[in-house]
């Protein structure tokens, strides 16, 4: 049996788990997805040059000298909208009025803006609508046809014109294998007229909470007894870094009560299953007994604080994390051990590799074990501080309504004062973490950050 430092047993439980495969998975499915492969563009972007701005499509060649004084007088041919394409050749001496998005017309090699022609100039208290080129008769709604424009710019070629490709070439590299997909790569994906991509399975995890003490929220909360809340924190997690949750609820202290929950998580096919409670060294601390009896115990016991009865093993083939009942515990355990797993099924390469901020009050840590204490973390200015959350709610799940990370006191080190640099590793994964706001700095000199 191993006791073993959080980088071994980081390292340990890591080795047990593999990539799952791949799936196909629709566009519109695949926020916080995994890539499996890598993606190559099928198409340009933009699939064929268009104009940039609304104006007139137009030969460079055919502004050379013109300024507002002395404007470049070019004769109106025809017209084009976004989603059109124009079978006019625009000749020399010629202007096409072009929207946005519009294929720039044969014979065109740049485009300028209304603004920089006669009609950005209109003065619309003195002219009359028919002289305001593609202008709209106010009573019909009809455009009138002007004959010309007048372009008031020397335009050089390319001037407000979308080269097609110049976005993405066909055949690029856009996305690799691993990418965790969000909200701006399924627009790319989209816009290259991707439907469906293949990404890693997401993994199922049963989640079982042990202790005869346990009630579920709903139930009448009778003496001795509190309500489950773990159960619905590691479902959270889970769910949070892209995996499914199967609930086994909660068992009872009791060997077989725990052995049929266990089984019947193995039966609902799960990839990994995460308890809590149970694995200290209480009199009624089953279940990893029910483990080494029923599977095998690979490892007990982590040098930290804030989850050191971890247990890991398996049962079934099926690796399974047996996380301390105090309720900060799994949460540390799972951002610590679980987490990384969780990742690694879905084929990324976890490292805990902690931020660094700055300290904004003392921690003193004479375990000589790695201590993971609850922190809130802010910008002033650029820099990142971090506020432990022990200085701002002593109890224990109060001070998560305002944590947002861990901070990582070293069990090399006893005290830290002030300023120092220290570790923190944000909680609950990328982009759930963004609340910033701090109710007491406990640090008079350092200002309190408030966000909201
Ligand atoms: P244990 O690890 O089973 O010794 O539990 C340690 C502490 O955590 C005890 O006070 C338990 O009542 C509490 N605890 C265990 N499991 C849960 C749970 N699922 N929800 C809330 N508290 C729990
Ligand atoms: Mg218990």
């Amino acid at each position: 049996m191993q006791y073993l430092s959080v980088d071994e047993a980081l390292d340990f439980i890591l080795t047990a788990f593999n990539p799952l495969e791949a799936q196909p998975v629709e566009v519109g499915h695949a926020l916080g997805r995994i890539l499996a492969e890598d993606v190559l563009s099928p198409l340009n972007i933009p699939p064929f040059t268009n104009s940039a701005m609304d104006g007139y499509a137009i030969r460079a060649v055919d502004t050379a000298g013109a300024t507002p004084e002395s404007p470049a007088r070019l004769r109106l041919v025809a017209e084009v909208a976004a989603g059109q394409v124009c079978d006019q050749i625009l000749g020399p001496g010629m202007a096409i009025r072009i929207m946005t998005g519009a294929a720039l017309p044969q014979g065109a090699d740049a485009v300028v803006r209304f603004e920089d022609t006669t009609e950005g100039f209109f003065d619309f208290s003195i002219t009359s609508p028919a002289t305001f080129p593609g202008s709209k008769d106010s009573l019909t709604g009809n455009r009138h046809k002007p004959q010309e424009v007048g372009v008031y710019i020397q335009a050089s070629p390319g001037l407000n014109v979308r080269q097609e490709g110049e976005d993405v070439q066909a055949g690029r590299l856009v996305l690799q294998a691993g990418t965790r997909l969000n909200p701006g790569h399924l627009g790319l994906l989209a816009a290259m007229g991707i439907t469906t991509l293949g990404c890693a399975r997401r993994p199922h995890v049963g989640i079982l909470a042990t202790g005869s003490e346990l009630l579920e929220p709903g139930q009448p909360l009778t003496p001795g007894k509190i309500y489950n809340s773990n159960n619905p924190m590691l479902a959270a997690l889970v769910v949070g870094c892209g995996a499914e949750a199967v609930m086994l609820g909660n068992a009872s202290d009791n060997w077989e009560v725990i052995r049929s929950r266990l089984v019947e998580g193995l039966r609902l096919g799960v990839d990994l299953i995460l308890t809590s409670g149970g694995v200290a060294v209480g009199d009624y601390d089953l279940l990893k007994q029910v483990l080494q009896a029923e599977g095998q115990l690979d490892m007990w016991q982590v040098r930290m604080r804030q989850g050191k009865p971890l247990a890991f093993g398996h049962l079934g083939g099926i690796p399974l994390l047996g996380l301390p009942g105090n309720p900060l515990a799994p949460l540390v355990s799972f951002e610590l051990f679980a987490r990384p797993a969780i990742l690694k099924m879905q084929g990324l390469t976890p490292i805990l590799a902690p931020l660094e901020a700055n300290l904004a009050a003392p921690i003193h840590n004479p375990s000589g074990q790695r201590n993971f204490l609850r922190g809130k973390m802010g910008l002033q200015g650029t820099n990142l501080w971090v506020w432990p959350g022990e200085t701002l709610k002593s109890s224990q799940l109060a001070s998560l309504i305002e944590s947002d990370c861990l901070i990582v006191a070293h069990e090399e080190r006893s005290s830290y004062v002030p300023g120092d640099r220290i570790g923190i590793i944000p909680l609950y994964g990328p982009g759930l973490n963004q609340t910033n706001t701090m109710s007491r700095a406990t640090n008079p000199t350092v200002t309190r950050i408030n966000n909201s």
